[in-house]
């Protein structure tokens, strides 16, 4: 359902002052062929209205003829930023970048978040953002779990439905997602709400089953049968299933690099305000997808790289897999139960 500008200009307003925009500031709205229009023209406007400096920068779309879907997300790899001077050197001097384009984590956006440029992602629908419009308690849940997972060495998973995944910790960081850039150097996505990490390389193994109704992304599906992965140091190795696996088979083996198969992050939703239901009344393309990855109690968990962290793995490839009604335990203790957060 539509939105007002009115009522967008405020979320954007609550947004930029969690992200501690203030009056002088410079902010540069990053933009290119999909961005939603009134989503820029709000962004732009609630920016004007707490003093800061505005640039609007629109760059040309990459990598459409390499995807197989529309889903910006859909493929990694280079992004218009890839050998762009000027472009870097102007994200580089402002404070804040609202990235209404899907910019993807990248070396140029490692580069620029090191001079303590803040990067928001938001490029959901405009009643979505609204839904999601985050808030203090929305960090303080996401940072509390953050603390669990660095607290741990391993993480567990199981479910009635099979899922018995082991993935030994340490090696990177926890990142953690709650919709707003308050500090120096921050990238966040606008909505979100979850934590994640990855597994020490080469050392996830065991077994994924996902159950009937459980999502793929970017596929933007329901699976209507079951599936299960074999992991074997750090790789899924099998991909067992009816046709909802052969779908995800072929599509991965387009993509001809055996790192699409590496466990990429593994964590778990906090947002209350993500459903598991919405995917199902979104057309494929108005959507990336933020509900199902947020969703309370879900164990997200990705395949391909791990760049994002630190790690040296790239690939084009990015599976984004939610699973319901998983136990999530961390050095044996349950965070979530049978998909129901478990809160200090
Ligand atoms: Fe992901």
């Amino acid at each position: 359902m539509p939105v007002s500008d009115h009522a967008l200009v405020l979320a954007w307003q609550q947004v930029l002052e969690l992200s501690r925009l203030e009056p002088g500031q410079t902010i540069t709205v990053l933009t290119s062929a999909s961005t939603h229009p009134q989503t820029m023209s709000t962004a732009i406007t609630a920016a004007q209205t707490m003093g800061a400096i505005v640039n609007r920068l629109d760059l040309p779309p990459v990598n459409g003829e390499k995807a197989l879907s529309r889903d910006a997300l859909a493929y990694l790899g280079t992004t218009p930023l890839t050998g762009n001077h000027a472009a870097i050197a102007m994200l580089k001097a402002s404070d804040l970048v609202l990235d209404l384009m899907t910019l993807l984590f990248s070396p140029e956006q490692m580069e620029i978040l090191e001079t303590g440029t803040r990067i928001l992602l938001a490029v959901e629908p405009p009643e979505i953002l609204l839904r999601m419009v985050p808030n203090e308690g929305d960090r303080a849940r996401v940072k509390a779990a953050a603390a669990r997972i660095e607290a741990a060495r391993s993480m567990h998973i199981v479910s009635d439905a099979g899922m018995d995944f082991h993935c030994p910790l340490g090696q990177f960081p926890v990142i953690s997602e709650y919709g707003f850039v308050d500090e120096p150097g921050r990238w966040d996505h606008w909505p979100s709400g979850f934590v994640l990490t990855f597994p020490d390389d080469n050392t996830a193994h065991g077994r994924i089953v996902l159950d009937k109704g459980d999502i793929l992304l970017p596929q933007k599906c329901y699976i209507a049968e079951p599936m299960e992965f074999t992991v074997e140091a750090g790789y899924v190795t099998h991909i067992e299933g009816g046709v909802d696996a052969a779908l995800l088979r072929e599509y991965m083996e387009s993509f001809e690099d055996p790192e699409a198969y590496a466990i990429s992050h593994i964590g778990w939703g906090l947002q209350p305000r993500a459903k598991w239901s919405t995917l199902g009344l979104y057309d494929k393309e108005a959507t990336i997808g933020m509900d199902a990855r947020a969703f309370e109690g879900n164990f997200l968990f990705s395949l391909g790289p791990n760049n994002e962290a630190g790690g040296s793995r790239t690939t084009a490839c990015h599976i984004d897999i939610p699973v319901r009604h998983c136990t999530v335990r961390l050095d044996g203790v349950d965070v979530v139960r049978r998909g129901k957060v478990l809160d200090d």
